[in-house]
């Protein structure tokens, strides 16, 4: 175990972050790697508890209790105290095809559920995470794992977001032939021109897939499957079909003056952002730019922190984040009991920078979204909006109320619509024949099999927008589940 009395002489330290103000500069990633010693210390907190609980990976009631892809977490942390960096990495690769990934953006649910957090602050888990994998890359420990045998059964993946990349690598590893389908012109999904640079360099994404590419993986870009390639001509060609697409279909929002120019879907905006950033430094000037003025994001989530967060890059006039829901508590619920995911108040990065730069967090609470007034040319100019209560009804169910006198009238050039996802697109699915759930692809967790033999799905695209992590949970448990049905077919052949 780590230093046995380690939690008791140490206090947690987290990935260093450039101090907002500085940040908001530039749209680099802003959180800097602890040294080897403070890691060391941090790895020495770990207690190697009986019941670890950080890494059970459950769902307890809707929430996350602990790592969704079961990293082995104390045993790193163990390897890391004693310096022993390459063995912490090949432990953590053994369960994380892309720890650098989740060692950037991961919400890490294992801290929620960490032993040590019921009473003191978690170990740091990710930042340990995430260091070791930097480590790894810089010391060369990295290197392209070429499979020594192929089976001669081949898969097509379509859709190369972390839960078809996770599946690409572990089929590959088992010796099958694997072609990621992408219809962007890089891969990632939404790691690539979803998720903000500043929170993950687009640079640690190509290394990953260059790697691939090196071990066997074949990608085909600005390729839509679908429209410039059939399912029937895909199935023909292959031995098996991974649905990994995604469930980007995002939810509009419906109120008077929607239609107004200047109201936005939140990824067009970050993916225009992302994408002339990546391209050209924004030198191609297709980047929707929001410079000098006042911004509204509609919609609490992280999807609607990332907007905020570039806009204030953007050196926006103002901008403010609209939610449905209450502030969070700050401290646990009953609902929110450890192991589970604490759920808490949090003041993320995007908060912070506007706070340091604006003076104010930008988070409106309660409050609902009653119509938006345009001028003659239809560009919107006015947010009206009415605040709103929480009560639970007699019949055990939350209602929303309207506080009458609580209206409001925001200025406005610029709403970004981040009030979630709708699910999947259904013209691919429908082109497979594949039926679907609740906008989702029908699958079971137990063979992500579709409805039709010799096609499953994973990530987003069968449990509906989610997180990295648990796309790359399905992405692995998808492809055991692909590995099987080959060698069965195999065998009856
Ligand atoms: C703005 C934003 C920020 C987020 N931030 C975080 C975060 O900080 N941490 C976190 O854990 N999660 C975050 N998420 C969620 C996370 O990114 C997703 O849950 C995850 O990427 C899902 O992975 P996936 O592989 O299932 O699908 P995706 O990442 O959506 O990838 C699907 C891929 O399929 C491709 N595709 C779709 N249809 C076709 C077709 N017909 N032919 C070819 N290709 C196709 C798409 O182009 C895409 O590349 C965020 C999401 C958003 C929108
Ligand atoms: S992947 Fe996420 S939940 Fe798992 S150990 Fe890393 S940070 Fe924690």
């Amino acid at each position: 175990m780590g230093k046995p009395t380690g939690f008791m002489e140490f206090k947690r330290q987290k990935t260093k972050e450039q101090q907002p103000l500085a940040r908001i500069g530039h749209f680099e990633e802003y959180a800097q790697r602890l040294t080897d010693e403070q890691l060391q210390t941090q790895g020495a907190r770990c207690m190697d508890c009986g019941t670890p609980f950080c890494h059970m990976g459950i769902e307890i009631r809707g929430s996350a209790a602990g790592c969704p892809i079961n990293n082995v977490i104390p045993e790193w942390n163990d390897l890391v105290y004693n310096g022993k960096w390459q063995e912490a990495l090949d432990r953590l690769h053994l369960t994380n095809n892309f720890p650098e990934f989740t060692g950037r953006v991961c919400p890490a649910p294992c801290e929620g559920s960490c032993v040590l957090g019921i009473n003191e602050p978690a170990v740091a888990i990710k930042s340990i995470e995430r260091s070791i994998i930097d480590k790894g890359f810089e010391e060369g420990w990295v290197v392209p794992r070429i499979p020594r045998h192929r089976t001669g059964k081949t898969v097509a993946i379509i859709g190369s977001g972390p839960a078809g990349l996770a599946a690409a690598d572990e089929l590959n590893q088992q010796g099958h032939t694997v072609t990621v389908y992408e219809r962007s012109d890089r891969a990632g999904g939404l790691l690539m021109y979803g998720i903000p640079n500043m929170k993950l360099e687009k640079d640690v994404i190509e290394r990953r897939i260059q790697l691939l590419q090196q071990e066997g993986i074949t990608f085909v870009y600005n390729t839509e499957i679908g429209v410039d390639m059939t399912a029937e001509e895909l199935r023909a060609k292959y031995d098996a079909v991974l649905l990994a697409t995604g469930a980007q279909k995002q939810r509009a929002l419906r109120i008077e003056g929607s239609e107004g120019n200047g109201v936005v879907l939140a990824m067009d905006y970050l993916t225009s952002v992302t994408k002339s950033y990546v391209h050209s430094n924004f030198e191609d000037g297709q980047a929707m730019n929001v410079e000098g003025k006042n911004v509204i994001v509609i919609g609490g989530g992280d999807t609607g922190a990332d907007c905020v967060a570039t806009a204030i890059r953007q050196n926006c006039k103002s901008v403010v984040q609209f939610g449905k829901h209450p502030k969070l508590p700050n401290a646990r619920t009953e609902e929110t009991m450890w192991p589970k995911d604490p759920n808490t108040f949090t003041f993320d990065y995007a908060y912070e920078e506007v706070d340091a730069k604006l003076g104010r967090d930008p988070r409106e609470y309660c409050i609902h979204t009653e119509k938006i007034v345009c001028d003659r040319d239809g560009n919107i100019q006015e947010l009206h909006t009415i605040y709103m209560e929480k009560i639970l009804g007699e019949d055990g169910f939350h209602y929303f109320k309207e506080l009458p006198g609580t209206e409001k009238v925001w200025p406005v050039d610029y709403i970004f619509v981040a009030i979630g996802f709708e699910g999947v697109e259904k013209e691919l699915p429908e082109q497979f024949g594949v039926e679907l759930i609740n906008n989702r692809i029908a699958a079971t967790i137990k063979d992500y099999q579709t409805t039709v033999p010799g096609v499953f799905t994973a990530g987003d695209a069968r449990r509906g927008q989610s997180l990295v992590v648990w796309a790359i949970k399905e992405g692995r448990e998808a492809a055991a589940a692909v590995h099987q049905f080959l060698v069965r077919e195999a065998v009856s052949a």
